[in-house]
């Protein structure tokens, strides 16, 4: 519209009926995120990077896995009472397994973060199938202090790390940040279907959270909450038939064995200590010991439960990983072009067919879940239409 004065600028583009000016401010491989316009160069390239990208990616034999850090990974929270909570078990000789999946920053926002069970494993387990990428709406500072205390080498996270910062206007999650055009080999691991727009491509895990009370960080949509169609199938999941011939069953994901410590496993030099945060305190080690309470008081109590977890969902979700990635390399084994979205459709479709089956033979209970389209079989050959690597 000729004689606006863009009056209404936000990210970079201007909203006055009738005017499309816009200074393409945030782009994700040469896309503008605010009015879709194409720089037909860096999207060439991005392109041209991408099916590079995805050729060594096969060639590792790996997938790729976009994974969310709150509420998916861990429950953080910055009350600094829980902080200083956390710093206190860590010195004292007593307490030390209470605290063993949480820990603190040291940095101005006195972040304390507790671990979802079975981290440890999983992550060291998906990570020989898949790629790691982290995409959080937390900002940048903050994917880092998670990371370099989960992951200081970046032995299992050797993918992007997208954040807040970077993300335009938009307060979705977009695939095409990471990939232009693929979508066969991706897969998405987040509680929230909503910003994601629940897309095909993703595994939703159950919310995880452990601090009671406190307010939820980097929450974003107060719209309802999506529940992905395969939600109650992923988070149960034990095994596919169909893919236990591709395989055989290994310990994997039983959470009982090897998170004890949460060491990094790995050759460079060991994590730094988790007691960081403890020098700032004055409160002495030997007051500690003496002191059997593991709360400082009650509104600690309301805060940290102090029942036993049983959140199992990451021993699942890796089951279905684990399968998917499987079923994937046997089929282009047998020179087929797989798709990650068919695979984890026909899992879930062929599984649930066999529990409706036998949930109607043993009552006239409902299903949970709705019945969606079927697959014939994991190995026929997919119509992707996206991307083909040649
Ligand atoms: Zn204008
Ligand atoms: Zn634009
Ligand atoms: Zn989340």
């Amino acid at each position: 519209m000729s004689g606006c004065n863009h009056k209404y600028m936000e990210h970079g583009r201007c909203w006055v009926d009738g005017c499309s000016y816009c200074a393409h401010e945030t782009k994700f491989n040469g896309v503008c995120v605010a009015c879709s316009h194409v720089d037909e160069a860096e999207w060439q390239q991005a392109k041209q990077k991408e099916k590079d990208d995805l050729k060594k990616l096969r060639s590792d034999r790996k997938l790729s896995l976009i994974i969310d850090l709150d509420n998916t990974l861990m429950h953080a929270t910055s009350v600094y009472d829980v902080a200083e909570w956390i710093s206190k078990q860590k010195r004292s000789t007593v307490n030390k397994s209470r605290v063993q999946e949480l820990f603190t920053t040291a940095n101005a926002n006195n972040y304390s973060f507790k671990l979802r069970p079975g981290l440890y494993s999983f992550l060291t387990h998906i990570s020989t199938m898949y790629e790691l990428h982290v995409y959080t709406m937390g900002n940048t500072a903050y994917a880092r202090t998670f990371l370099d205390r989960i992951d200081p080498h970046r032995n299992l996270f050797k993918g992007k790390i997208l954040t807040r910062d970077g993300n335009g206007c938009i307060l979705k999650k977009k695939m095409s940040r990471l990939y232009p055009t693929n979508r066969t080999q991706v897969l998405i691991l987040d509680d929230s279907a909503n910003v994601w727009d629940d897309s095909p491509n993703l595994i939703q895990i159950k919310t995880y959270t452990y601090f009671r009370n406190v307010k939820e960080l980097n929450a974003l949509s107060c719209a309802a909450p999506i529940r992905n169609q395969y939600y109650s199938f992923v988070n149960s999941y034990t095994s596919s038939n169909q893919s236990t011939s591709f395989h055989h069953q290994e310990d994997g994901f039983d959470l009982d064995n090897g998170d004890a410590d949460f060491v990094v496993p790995a050759l460079p030099p060991p994590s730094p200590p988790v007691e960081d945060f403890s020098n700032q305190f004055s409160i002495s080690s030997t007051y500690c010991t003496k002191q059997p309470d593991i709360f400082l008081d009650k509104n600690i109590a309301d805060i940290i439960p102090e029942e036993k977890e049983t959140d199992d969902a990451l021993a699942h979700i890796g089951k279905v990983l684990k399968d998917i990635h499987s079923i994937y390399f046997s089929q282009l084994a047998c020179n087929k072009e797989p798709d990650v979205v068919d695979i984890l459709q026909s899992l879930c479709t062929e599984k649930r067919s066999a529990t409706l089956r036998r949930k109607r033979s043993a009552s006239s209970t409902e299903p949970d879940f709705i019945q969606s389209k079927k697959c014939s079989s994991i190995c026929r050959s997919s119509s992707s239409t996206t991307l083909t690597i040649p």
